[in-house]
């Protein structure tokens, strides 16, 4: 595994300095805002703007805005959010759009050098005459136009006189090349669509490929970091900067772009896994969009120390989930409070404890930072344990309430189970306890010892809360294919029981939680308060992960 401190990226950044190749470093981050960034764009981030800092450059944040049908302003907002929730501040705040009126002048520069053309070929057409890796393209019978036919025809195609696909400007390179990029790209398409941030203004819109390179030389960005599949691009990244005759030379490098097991990463799938409803939008905390897992309660720490963990290199591998979780159980470990929470709630009533009676015990909050000192918690004749935590005929080896057995509650007393109450339908509702008052924690108690120890949750001052318990939203480790050998998509693939919800009790010093507040719960796990469900009536909690980690760094 690579990590940070030592990567291709890196090296040649600093070779470039120490050349004197260049003075300062630029970097940029261009998401196009088609939809909400997630853990790999957090890659990107953390490349990006990590080697500028740490080079003593910039970065700009660049809205990628050349497809007006797929962008939209809420996109836009959203990318800022989460660039800045993660820690990092842009140079400059661009829009590739800001750039339309120079992007169309180097345009007509690449018509007047005879390196342009205006084609009325269809799509399908300039698919079919593209050749294969095999075959050799084929030219377009409108390549030869002249200079002054290209310019007029160019010219009408911005003021509106042809409809959708009707023509197109190509680039004019080389339909022989054995790299399929350099057959003729097109490099700009009539699309009258209303653009989020230039309006009606243009009814002719650049192609990423050609839009892309002008966009980083305008900024003077030095190292242009993209994924790689964009590889292939980079003579034509190189061709378009070069006979565009743009001033600063970028020099485009490829990384591997991150995938996680049992994750969906592209845009486009996520987009419709929100738009057919199978999650709650696209903050929904299965998502693995940076603000899905700012809702499941993933810290920005956690996330950035994740990608460095992960590592720069070329390949594009998916990386185990666990390895995610792995660094927020580390993140909260020293900054969670630890308190009890019942998910599932069986009641206890524990006969020879005085009726009426209250009292207080300390808890310490986390035993990882005692700095974080002690709250007091309730303890009465009634108090609430997990469902799970008794069993009327257990196997060997259960250490927790079974008749006649002994368990100490955290914090508290030992009690013994007496009696169970079922109704009508043989379900367990009630336990019947007597407490040991002997055996109080911190007392010093050492007449016996107990195997099991058990949250609880004191019953007349319990605070009603919701528990959301999730599973992978995809049930296939790697489903970043676009089909299996069934034929099945990501979509049959979906995981219907991801989410799991419960309904059960908190310790009363937690009413005053607030959304985005995270605990431990002892022996469930990490919990976030859900900033979208939690209301006056009800505090709503997502799980983050739970306690126990196969993983090892
Ligand atoms: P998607 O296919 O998810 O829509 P994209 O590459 O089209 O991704 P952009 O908005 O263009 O999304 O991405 C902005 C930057 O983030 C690009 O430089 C892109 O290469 C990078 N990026 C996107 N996905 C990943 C990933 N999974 N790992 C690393 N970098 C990524
Ligand atoms: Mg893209
Ligand atoms: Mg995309």
């Amino acid at each position: 595994m690579e990590n940070s401190s030592s990567n291709f990226i890196k090296t040649i950044i600093q070779n470039d300095l120490e050349s004197g190749k260049h003075k300062k470093i630029v970097t940029r981050f261009p998401p196009e805002p088609n939809g909400y960034l997630h853990i790999g764009h957090a890659k990107s981030i953390v490349i990006n703007f990590g080697l500028a800092d740490e080079f003593g450059g910039e970065t700009n944040l660049r809205f990628d805005d050349t497809n007006p049908l797929k962008e939209d302003q809420e996109y836009v907002d959203a990318i800022k959010q989460d660039v800045e929730w993660l820690g990092f501040e842009w140079e400059n705040l661009r829009y590739a759009s800001d750039y339309f009126e120079e992007m169309y002048d180097r345009a007509v520069l690449l018509i007047k050098k005879g390196k342009a053309y205006v084609d009325d070929l269809t799509a399908d057409e300039i698919r079919e005459y593209r050749g294969t890796l095999t075959e050799p393209g084929k030219e377009s019978p409108y390549r030869n136009r002249s200079v002054e036919e290209n310019l007029d025809l160019f010219d009408r195609m911005r003021k509106g006189e042809f409809e959708n696909g009707q023509k197109v400007l190509r680039a004019k390179i080389d339909m022989s090349s054995p790299n399929i990029n350099l057959r003729d790209p097109v490099i700009y398409r009539v699309s009258h669509a209303t653009h989020h941030n230039t309006g009606d203004t243009w009814c002719i819109y650049p192609m990423y490929a050609f839009a892309h390179p002008i966009e980083d030389a305008i900024e003077g960005v030095t190292h242009s970091l993209c994924t790689t599949e964009f590889e292939d691009q980079r003579p034509l990244y190189n061709w378009v900067v070069e006979e565009c005759e743009m001033e600063s030379q970028p020099q485009q490098i490829e990384f591997g772009r991150l995938g996680l097991t049992n994750t969906v990463m592209s845009k486009r799938k996520l987009k419709q896994l929100v738009d057919e409803g199978y999650v709650d939008g696209w903050d929904d905390p299965r998502m693995p969009t940076i603000s899905g897992l700012r809702r499941k309660g993933y810290t920005p720490e956690s996330i950035v120390e994740f990608v460095k963990a992960a590592g720069v290199s070329k390949g594009s591998g998916v990386t185990d989930t666990a390895m995610l979780e792995h660094f927020i159980r580390e993140d909260l470990k020293v900054k969670a409070p630890r308190t009890m929470g019942i998910v599932d709630p069986l009641k206890v009533v524990i006969t020879n404890y005085p009726e009426g009676q209250v009292e207080m015990l300390d808890a310490e909050i986390n035993p990882e930072n005692p700095e974080m000192g002690s709250r007091q918690i309730p303890f009465s004749r009634e108090i609430y344990i997990e469902r799970e935590d008794f069993m009327e005929d257990p196997p060997k080896k259960y250490f927790r309430l079974f008749p006649g057995n002994e368990v100490r509650l955290k914090h508290a007393y030992f009690i013994k189970c007496e009696d169970f109450i079922k109704d009508e339908n043989g379900n367990v509702v009630e336990l019947h306890c007597t407490y040991d008052v002997e055996t109080k924690s911190g007392s010093g108690f050492t007449g016996r010892k107990v195997k099991g120890t058990l949250h609880w949750v004191e019953a007349t001052q319990a605070v009603p809360a919701e528990f959301r318990i999730y599973e992978p939203l995809i049930s296939d480790a790697d489903m970043e294919k676009e089909e299996d050998s069934e034929g099945k998509t990501f979509l049959d693939y979906v995981n219907k029981d991801s989410l799991i919800v419960k309904q059960g009790f908190i310790e009363a010093n937690m009413k005053d939680a607030k959304p985005q507040d995270k605990f431990q719960f002892f022996r469930h796990g990490y919990f976030n308060v859900d900033p979208k469900h939690t209301s006056e009536e009800k505090i709503v909690f997502n799980e983050i992960v739970s306690l126990k980690s196969s993983f090892k760094l």
